[in-house]
């Protein structure tokens, strides 16, 4: 058994270990873990703590994913929902798509009961607000939201600032390795802006065959990459886990037009090794790790992408 997940998991965390050392289906698992993540406010990034979009309405995305049936269940920019990874596995479980969006996905979280709830805190609120009138003129600020926005959304956004997303990777007990993911994007984000955090084979996948990964930082990178994918991809074909790490790093790090920032990845494989990696982050990256000879969830350091790396492809 395993537990890996980046340091926003902290309110849920030993939930999910708990509940993996009960023998409980990993995915269920780190869909509670996640939950608690999400009803935590001081967790700035994810659910009641997170950041609503440039006309001020919280658009959350969350991701889930069963590595042993590859079931995939998504929802991308839901307004007054949570718990949204929890929505993202019903979605998985009672119906025959993977990924609902928007007003449809609100929709079908009153079908199966999951109250009616704005998710804006009053302090993003105010952030929020505070930096519109910074940015937009007095005429603006009267007609707004019935302004454009696109100009906006190239100075406003600032996802070095107010974005993140918990990411959760475990493997159970009956050696099944899932992954869930959940998020409010980038604060004043375009609206129906999708991040990766959705997204399959982008911010998160799993295989139990071989392993999973699942980032954070900026999605308009690892959209572009497939990075998740591509990671549990290169062990498929042989690749240890920190070459597939390196390699699809390396293919971030060989972009150079479009939005370009940093990118955390954090794997897991099928012998119980994890990797987390942290490129262009500015400062030190830390994530949650937890293995049954650990007496408790230990918070640990990421390593440091570094481009001169020795693991190559063939190695
Ligand atoms: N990856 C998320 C997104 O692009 C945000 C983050 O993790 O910082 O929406």
């Amino acid at each position: 058994m395993i537990l890996v997940a980046n340091s926003e998991a902290w309110p849920g965390f030993e939930k999910s270990v708990g509940l993996l050392k009960a023998n409980t289906h990993g995915v269920d698992a780190i869909v509670a873990g996640i939950s608690e993540v999400e009803r935590e406010i001081k967790v700035r990034s994810v659910g009641y703590g997170g950041w609503p979009n440039m006309i001020g309405r919280m658009e959350c995305d969350a991701g889930v994913m069963d590595g042993t049936t590859r079931e995939v269940g998504s929802v991308g920019a839901v307004p007054d929902t949570l718990p949204v990874a929890a929505l993202a596995h019903e979605v998985m479980k009672r119906l025959p798509h993977v990924m609902l969006t928007g007003e449809g996905a609100r929709r079908f979280a009153s079908e199966i009961g999951f109250p009616l709830d704005d998710v804006l805190c009053d302090d993003s609120r105010r952030v929020w607000w505070e930096r519109l009138q910074k940015e937009l003129t007095p005429e603006e600020l009267r007609a707004f939201p019935d302004i454009p926005l696109a100009p906006l959304s190239r100075t406003i956004t600032d996802p070095e600032r107010v974005r993140d997303t918990t990411v959760f990777l475990s493997q159970d007990s009956a050696r099944g390795i899932h992954a869930a993911t959940s998020t409010s994007g980038w604060a004043w984000k375009y609206p129906g802006r999708l991040g990766d955090s959705p997204i399959p084979g982008a911010g998160f996948y799993a295989d139990s065959r071989y392993g999973a990964a699942a980032c954070t930082h900026t999605g308009e990178m690892t959209m572009r990459c497939g990075t998740a994918r591509s990671i549990v991809l290169a062990m498929r074909f042989g690749h240890s886990l920190r070459a597939a790490v390196d390699m699809a790093i390396d293919d971030l790090a060989e972009l150079g037009t479009g939005f370009l920032a940093g990118v955390v990845v954090h794997a897991i494989d099928a012998a119980g090794n994890h990797e987390v990696a942290s490129f262009r982050c500015p400062g030190e990256i830390k994530y949650w790790f937890w293995e049954p000879k650990l007496s408790k969830p230990e918070l640990r350091v990421a390593r440091q992408y570094d481009p001169q790396h020795t693991t190559q492809r063939g190695n």
